[in-house]
């Protein structure tokens, strides 16, 4: 991806850094050559050249480009899960997700990571998002997902005489959990996203207290991803699912539900980052009723909102790592909406606004293993940031609302809002 030239100084704003020290109230940014060289309070600001670029944040936000940590580009707002699948063709979606990889970056977000993908879109669409062809988030890549046999994701019938053809590789052992891994290696993944449980979504029989995963096949996933310098993630509901993920080895969580004083310890131990993506669970019981969901299935997103609310209070009031990111590409909770995540953890989960951007922030920069780079307004980073015209940390909805936004910049390039374009 390019980076800016010249001089940038962002200023008239106050500076919120994402590592969740206190604002800088009249704060200053500056930029040369698409990297950050000065954030600080603007009576330190040292000089710099009459023809730098001056973006003025009108009293707002100056803070980092925001991070989706659990971004699924080609989920296309669908309403029933077998739409995730071969609905439309791979050249379909591929353009669909290039949409909501634009969307995703409009929405203020620099960089994502993808929780998953139909076939190896995610793959190319970050090397088209690297190559400045399209404009999105830098994206950590999945590829396909890999699931039990007869788990969560396993939903073709078999009379139809297909399996899970594009997004999902379904495996039966640790010899099918290695060959799955392997193919992902050969398509470039940088992720293994994988289901070591089931989901309210399938109460009968892969609910989000059922295991679709043996904890063999994902130690299996685990070495196999590691010696190629892969990393592990998982959909891990159940508290048995998230201890057996804990133990294998997995870098990272999603969701983290129902997490008990042995698993939190184990999790506190190996310092594993978790994604929540709750907001997810409360638009199914709120809107599930308008796209056909059953009772069975919201009492499912009820208890799993509950829980999940619970973990994710406990993991850092114990000092562990959450990052932000929604599983938004359903009807219910379509691409656009991910700073509804912020908003969310805010207002119902209790967390304070800072500490939901640093969390949507540098900790989404240390999950992509990018935070030596990303994710905090530090000199010798890359300048991907987010000017906003308001207080977010008064106010956390506002990053919500696109047409707040004064820039959104990668690499020290404006790609959107109301600065984009200007010189
Ligand atoms: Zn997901």
């Amino acid at each position: 991806m390019k980076r800016g030239t010249g001089v940038v100084v962002i200023k008239n704003g106050q500076l919120v850094d994402g590592t969740g020290a206190a604002v800088v109230s009249n704060g200053v940014l500056m930029v040369e050559d698409g990297l950050i060289t000065f954030a600080g309070a603007a009576a330190d600001l040292p000089q710099f050249p009459a023809d730098a670029r001056v973006i003025d944040a009108r009293g707002g936000t100056i803070m980092p480009g925001l991070i989706e940590s659990h971004f699924h580009p080609t989920y296309f707002n669908v309403a029933a899960l077998e739409d995730l699948d071969i609905k439309y063709p791979v050249e379909y979606v591929t353009i669909l997700a290039s949409c909501n990889a634009k969307l995703a970056l409009e929405c203020g977000y620099t960089s994502a990571r993808s929780g998953g993908s139909l076939f190896n879109i995610d793959v190319w669409l970050k090397k088209a998002i690297e190559n400045d062809l399209v404009p999105g988030p830098r994206l950590a890549a999945s590829g396909r997902e890999i699931c039990g046999a007869g788990g969560l994701m396993d939903w073709n019938p078999e009379f139809r005489k297909i399996g899970m053809e594009g997004l999902v590789l379904l495996i039966d052992g640790p010899g099918d959990a290695r060959r799955a891994v392997r193919k992902l290696v050969k398509d470039g993944a940088e992720w293994v996203k994988t289901y070591p449980t089931g989901d309210a979504a399938a109460p009968d029989v892969n609910d989000h207290h059922t295991l679709c995963m043996t904890f063999e096949e994902m130690n299996a996933v685990v070495q196999t991803a590691h010696n190629h310098g892969m990393k592990v993630t998982g959909h891990c509901r159940a508290t048995e699912g998230i201890k057996n993920a804990l133990l294998a080895g997995y870098d990272s969580l999603e969701h983290g539900t129902f997490i008990d004083d042995e698993t939190l310890d184990l999790l506190l131990q190996r310092d594993v980052p978790v994604v929540p993506a709750l907001y997810f669970e409360l638009m199914s019981i709120e809107r599930g009723p308008e796209f056909g969901m059953s009772q069975q299935v919201i009492d499912g997103h009820r208890e799993t909102l509950d829980g999940g609310a619970e973990s994710a209070r406990r993991i850092l009031a114990a000092g562990g790592r959450l990052g932000m990111g929604g599983d938004y590409g359903f009807a219910w909770n379509p691409h656009g909406d991910y700073a509804k995540e912020l908003s969310f953890f805010v207002n119902y989960v209790g967390l304070k606004p800072l500490e939901v951007i640093k969390c949507a922030t540098q900790t989404g920069a240390e999950i992509l293993g990018r935070s030596h780079e990303i994710g905090t307004l530090t000199s010798g980073k890359v300048a991907d940031v987010l000017v906003v015209d308001g207080d977010v940390v008064a106010d956390i909805s506002i990053l919500q609302d696109r047409s707040r936004f004064i820039t959104v910049m990668q690499g020290g390039i404006s790609k959107a809002g109301l600065a984009c374009g200007s010189p």
